[in-house]
């Protein structure tokens, strides 16, 4: 296969592009033809007028796009030459394989009905190889429709990018296909061949700075409500002195948030702020655990060379990359022209597009990303030896000093040490606080925070296993065999429990020789049968030098209509004292 790309602007028209498409068809004559066109200014016609000129002069051709916000235009391309970028004409010709593409409304239909669509087109082929989707208006998020590909095709790659527009707060994003406009819609293109390969990169960059916070408040739509507690846009203004204003975009794209997505980092960068709610390209569940971000430059490219450098092994003929409008704000137009020049050395008409989001759902993406760029290698045939030597930027490695380092650097220097200390301490701290120190299990304040969390994310026809467990005459062990070994009998009988407790249980200590436990989604008889085991198991299990241990354990069910704490604990307490009153090692079941 082969890619050329094309920069309109105002030295090289749409005709002018139409004349190098032509030559190039007719060098390769019987090539599949791909146009993915990028239009920098949001302007309808334009697009409508390419598509008119397009049919009639490659009838045949698939051509699809989106606008882009115009400023990541700007001297994207070749950094030796200096335009007035108004789009990016991308042309990828293939030799064997075979392209499926169309554009989908999401006004009536959702996006999951509309990938659910787009599934049938691709008619159940076997050599779908990777997905581009592209997305219009930032409250239309395309999770639904790479998961309805993702159900039928789970180990392709689903990559692209959402739509830009000139003004974030007035979204008036496009993308486009067979000469449909969508306002707010999904393009999708399948691309298929047992030939051909698809190899996807991202990298990141951005490193957390600073505490963690949590989102406490969110919507659908993308709107952080609050953050702590608090309406959000207060915590950009006591963190980062930001307000919401009209430069409430350009003051925070700099500190994207920061969290852990299917254990994959990824970035989110606000939009803009609304009546204090902050708006971000995907909605943020309730609980994330979120940090702002910032990234010395050298962090951004260091990795995208990386990602780069690898690439060359895949030998791409083509490469689409999408990257974050925030990277080029934050880096600035040369050092994202440098960015581009990496992926160049790989393959010299690779296309750059950037957009409000990317979307990489792979086993390396964790689906729309912020502040990233994804790299997708195209190739038919078989990896040759590409002779490309990797990419080498001096700036990037270290060097002698040669004159005082700025003020800035030594203040990020200070900060991102003292995050990083921070953390460990924090970590160090929430664990002794949330666990029991003899044991390692968790303790008491633990239990009723998990014991809470469960109540909240169950409904009412829920029912789950509560257990008090009390080692019985444990005082005669501390008086025969000393403290010591007593210690061990504890860390010994939680071993014992841990070795026979089910999935989705948590087992703490409730107090000196009491242990509580709840084992979700069990009945009564299966919770007796459960506590009847266990009683039996530490009967038996060896406690050396003591010679038999034994425990009470008391049993009661949670359910949707006895949930309160205050009412079970009174069940399961009652339990414990009939089992210990009635002779101990015994099992007694309350309700
Ligand atoms: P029962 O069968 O009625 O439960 O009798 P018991 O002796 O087990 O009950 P009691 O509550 O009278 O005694 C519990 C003992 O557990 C008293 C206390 O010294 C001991 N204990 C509590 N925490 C620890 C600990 O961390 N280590 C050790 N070695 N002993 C502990
Ligand atoms: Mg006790
Ligand atoms: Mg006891």
């Amino acid at each position: 296969m082969k890619q050329y790309t094309y920069v309109l602007n105002d030295d090289f028209s749409i005709e002018d592009v139409a004349r190098n498409i032509r030559e190039k068809l007719h060098e390769n004559p019987g090539a599949t033809s791909v146009l993915q066109v990028i239009e920098s200014s949001g302007t309808e016609e334009i697009i409508k007028y390419g598509y008119e000129k397009a049919s009639e002069w490659f009838p045949d051709m698939i051509i699809y796009g989106m606008t882009s916000q115009g400023s990541i235009l700007n001297g994207m391309n070749d950094v030796t030459i200096n335009y007035n970028g108004k789009g990016i004409c991308s042309l990828l010709l293939f030799d064997n394989s075979t392209v499926i593409a169309n554009g989908y409304d999401c006004h009536e239909k959702t996006t999951l009905e509309c990938g659910q669509d787009f599934v049938k087109l691709l008619d159940g082929r076997k050599d779908v190889k990777g997905v581009l989707i592209m997305s219009s208006d930032t409250t239309l998020f395309s999770d639904d429709f790479a998961n309805a590909i993702l159900e039928v095709y789970p180990n392709i790659p689903i990559f692209g990018a959402m739509a830009g527009t000139q003004d974030i707060t007035n979204d008036r994003s496009m993308v486009y296909f067979d000469q449909k406009i969508y306002y707010r819609g999904i393009v999708a293109v399948a691309f298929c061949g047992d030939d051909l390969h698809i190899e996807a990169k991202h990298s990141l960059g951005w490193r957390p700075l600073g505490k963690e916070f949590t989102i406490t408040k969110s919507s659908k739509d993308g709107l952080v409500k609050e953050i702590d507690g608090k309406p959000a846009i207060e915590i950009y203004k006591e963190y980062l002195g930001v307000s919401e204003n009209k430069f409430f975009y350009d003051n925070s794209a700099a500190f994207p948030i920061l969290f852990l997505q299917n254990d994959e980092l990824v970035g989110r960068v606000a939009l803009y702020c609304i009546n204090g709610a902050v708006k971000y390209t995907m909605p943020i569940p309730e609980g994330t655990r979120a940090s702002f971000a910032y990234a010395r430059k050298k962090y951004l490219l260091s990795e995208s060379l990386k990602g780069a450098n690898e690439l060359i092994e895949f030998n791409p003929q083509a490469i689409l990359i999408y990257s974050c409008v925030t990277r080029r704000n934050f880096m600035g137009d040369l050092l994202a022209d440098r960015e581009f020049l990496y992926y160049k050395n790989v393959c010299a008409n690779c296309a750059f597009t950037g957009g409000y989001g990317e979307f990489l759902y792979s086993d390396i993406g964790a689906g729309l990303l912020n502040g990233t760029l994804i790299a997708i290698g195209f190739r038919e045939g078989d990896a040759a030896l590409s002779g490309v030597t990797p990419y080498v930027d001096k700036d990037l490695e270290p060097t002698d000093e040669t004159e005082a380092i700025p003020l800035m650097e030594r203040m990020i220097n200070l900060l991102e040490k003292t995050t990083d200390d921070l953390r460990v301490n924090v970590l160090q701290l929430s664990y002794t606080a949330s666990h029991d120190e003899l044991t390692g299990i968790y303790n008491r304040a633990t239990f009723n925070e998990l014991y809470n969390e469960l109540l909240k994310k169950k409904d009412s026809d829920f029912t789950s296993g509560l257990f008090l467990i009390d080692i019985d005459h444990f005082k005669k062990v501390n008086d025969t065999y000393g403290h010591d070994i007593g210690d061990l009998v504890l860390k010994k009988i939680v071993k014992y429990i841990s070795e026979i407790l089910p999935e989705n249980s948590y087992l703490c200590r409730w107090g000196g020789e009491e242990f509580v436990c709840i084992i979700e989604n069990v009945n009564k008889q299966e919770a007796m049968a459960f506590a009847e085991n266990l009683r039996r198991q530490i009967e038996s299990s060896d406690f050396l030098p003591v010679p038999k241990v034994t425990a009470s354990i008391g049993v009661t069910i949670v359910n949707g209509t006895n949930k309160s704490h205050k009412d079970v604990f009174k069940k399961v307490d009652e339990a414990l004292y009939e089992a210990k009153e009635t002779g101990r090692n015994k099992v007694v079941y309350k309700m």
